[in-house]
């Protein structure tokens, strides 16, 4: 009998089944929203497919295609504009097939080098919009979180290397705009997070971290500064951030996971200035630079920063450090990795970096769209002028209830994905756009239904 390690006729059926699922998923259009479920109805949808016989391939795919993908929501639908959504280009979605099939190891260049070397030239594209110098590198990880997490890591271990011990923790300076994630990579490392206050314009800008720097300094570590808030998209004022940062010694850390994208283009490239002096930066692909999850660029301005706290040692990993010089596992919290920069590289190839400020360019005309739109409105009023693709707004008269019932009835409906966020504790809606697919007519939609 025939092992499930075994090619078989079956097999070449069920390849042929899931291969035109995908196929036909990837050039679905329009795409639905589809909408959660309870556990217990899928349950009772589903049943037990766990069984000591399996319940075959085919049966399992019919269940993912009818109940399981319709209880997950398409981030790439065109009117979901919550939190950061996702619009993956064709290329990118089908190479990640290819990754999958290819079983490579993409933590070490003995193993991984072919592939390596891709990610490696997807990495340094973001490297040069970045505007940092050469010898920068990096490796691509799960999200901003991880991200986050392993720069901040490097930053304290370099403190810890040059510095004196400050007798309490090591903290980072942060503005009250920063993401969840930096608060939560610091509660790992047992680190604190001091909150400066920011401008006028809700930044954070190098006086401020000076004067922090002041009353802390002994024990600030780095500076967590953001490229683009999830909140309002706001970019952190980098050119002043930077030389405080070199002048006291301390390591500047750049998190653009969402707004980094927004390099790509000439438009919005000048927001940045001020970039160069970052010691490490991150940005997502799978958020705005049309990448399929999981896969945030974490770049290191020098990697034997990184590489002194990151690398892994023991003897049954030795071998590894004699072949070879770059090993993406050197450089934040892992081992084994899948090599999740490759779909984003593949589709970088094929379409060229031009197409890349092209569809970025298209979503900040939408963005632009939307808040005229907004303040042409009555019963709407923007709570921030726009500077990347988020648009943040109020919908005049309601309450924080009101948001949140318009949002589930919307879901429900299958009109659109809006949540409401909140700005100086009162409640917001914003639309984050990131899917070039997106038209003005459906932002006129949405609109129209928050009358
Ligand atoms: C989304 C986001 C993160 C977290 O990234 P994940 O990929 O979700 O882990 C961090 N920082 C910012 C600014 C973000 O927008």
């Amino acid at each position: 009998m025939a092992g499930m390690h075994d090619w078989t006729e079956e097999t070449d059926a069920l390849a042929e089944q899931v291969i035109a699922y995908a196929r036909a998923r990837t050039r679905l259009d329009p795409i639905p929203l589809n909408a959660p479920r309870t556990s217990e109805e899928l349950d009772s949808i589903c049943g037990q497919t766990i069984t000591a016989d399996g319940i075959g391939g085919p049966r399992a795919l019919e269940l993912f295609a009818d109940v399981l993908e319709p209880a997950s929501l398409s981030v790439d639908y065109t009117k979901y504009l919550s939190f950061v959504p996702a619009a993956p280009t064709e290329a990118a979605v089908l190479f990640d097939l290819v990754v999958g099939a290819c079983s490579i190891y993409g933590g070490s260049w003995l193993e991984g080098s072919g592939a390596i070397w891709a990610e490696n030239q997807a990495l340094d594209w973001v490297r040069s919009i970045a505007g940092m110098p050469e010898g920068t590198g990096g490796v691509f990880v799960p999200g901003g979180t991880i991200g986050n997490l392993a720069a901040m890591v490097a930053a304290r271990h370099s403190a810890q290397t040059t510095r004196p011990d400050p007798g309490s923790p090591w903290a980072f300076l942060v503005s009250a705009e920063a993401h969840s994630s930096v608060k939560a990579a610091a509660q790992v490392m047992g680190a604190d997070v001091i909150a400066v206050e920011t401008d006028e314009q809700r930044r954070l800008a190098g006086p401020a971290v000076e004067r922090a720097l002041a009353e802390h300094g002994d024990r600030v570590c780095g500076v967590v500064a953001t490229s683009g808030t999830t909140n309002l998209g706001v970019v952190d004022d980098l050119a002043t951030l930077g030389p405080v940062c070199r002048a006291a010694d301390i390591w500047l850390h750049v998190d653009g996971a969402y707004g980094g994208a927004a390099l790509a283009t000439e438009r919005t490239r000048p927001l940045f200035a001020g970039l160069e002096h970052a010691d490490s930066f991150i940005v997502d692909p799978h958020k705005w630079l049309f990448a399929p999850f999981d896969c945030c660029a974490l770049l290191y301005r020098d990697p034997d920063a990184a590489r002194a706290i990151h690398a892994q040692h023991a003897g049954y990993l030795a071998f590894l450090d004699a072949y070879g010089d770059w090993n993406p596992s050197d450089f934040a919290i892992h081992l084994t990795r899948r090599v999740r920069g490759l779909p984003f590289w593949f589709s970088l190839a094929t379409h060229g970096t031009d197409a890349y400020a092209e569809a970025v360019d298209i979503t900040l005309d939408l963005a632009a769209y939307a808040a005229d739109a907004i303040s042409r409105l009555d019963y709407v009023e923007l709570a921030h002028e726009p500077s990347l693709s988020v648009v943040a707004f109020r919908r005049i008269g309601w309450t924080a209830e009101e948001y949140q019932a318009w949002t589930e009835a919307t879901l429900e409906a299958g009109l659109a994905f809006v949540t409401p966020s909140r700005l100086d504790r009162a409640p917001i809606f914003r639309f984050c756009f990131v899917n070039p697919r997106t038209t003005t007519a459906e932002i006129d939609e949405i609109l129209s239904a928050l009358a």
